[in-house]
């Protein structure tokens, strides 16, 4: 099977979560098949090797899929946390959700100076969280030329907020 087709069969739908009206596209099923899930990171590894020097990942579900991901690739892993985890110097940055506020950080000294990254995350939603990511890796000295996610909700055009960015999904709903 396809990437794509595997994703398919191994995304649960849940309403009304977190909040009443949104449909969560739960991802556990695919963490927890390791044939399906090698699929994926097989379709994302192949895409991208060779053509970054570090993969960085959105705290939670980022972790998740970039570590395994990195090591496949060859290159190393930075976690883009939430804020107050991370010991030591860190660039910090907030951005608006739909009820309040959220702050991501990352080490200060995570990139070598120049250096390009493959930005991943499970969902891209509203857009607004891999913008803040992607803006805070630059901030940190290092540039963002390819991001992935699993699943893109286009009705939300959370591409819109990632102009001039390589972004590929592998399932677009
Ligand atoms: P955005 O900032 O609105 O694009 O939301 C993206 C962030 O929220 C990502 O870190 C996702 O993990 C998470 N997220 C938003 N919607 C979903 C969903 O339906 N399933 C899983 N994660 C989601």
């Amino acid at each position: 099977a396809t990437a794509a087709e595997v994703l398919g069969t191994h995304t649960r739908e849940v309403p009304d979560f977190p909040t009443p009206g949104v449909v969560f596209k739960d991802l556990s099923p695919l963490f927890r098949d390791p044939e399906a899930f090698a699929t994926v990171l097989a379709d994302i590894g192949d895409r991208w090797r060779g053509k970054v020097d570090v993969v960085a990942g959105i705290e939670a579900r980022g972790f998740i899929i970039g570590a395994p991901l990195a090591q496949a690739m060859g290159v190393g892993f930075v976690p883009i946390r939430k804020a107050g985890k991370l010991p030591g110097e860190t660039h910090t940055r907030s951005y608006d959700l739909e009820y309040g506020e959220a702050t991501i950080e990352v080490a200060a000294d995570a990139f070598v100076p120049g250096c390009t990254v493959l930005l991943v995350d499970d969902v891209l939603a509203t857009g607004g969280t891999a913008a803040a990511a992607a803006e805070l890796i630059e901030r940190a000295g290092a540039r963002v030329t390819a991001l992935e996610v699993l699943l893109e909700l286009s009705f939300l055009h959370g591409r819109e907020r990632l102009p001039g960015r390589e972004l590929h999904a592998i399932q677009v709903d």
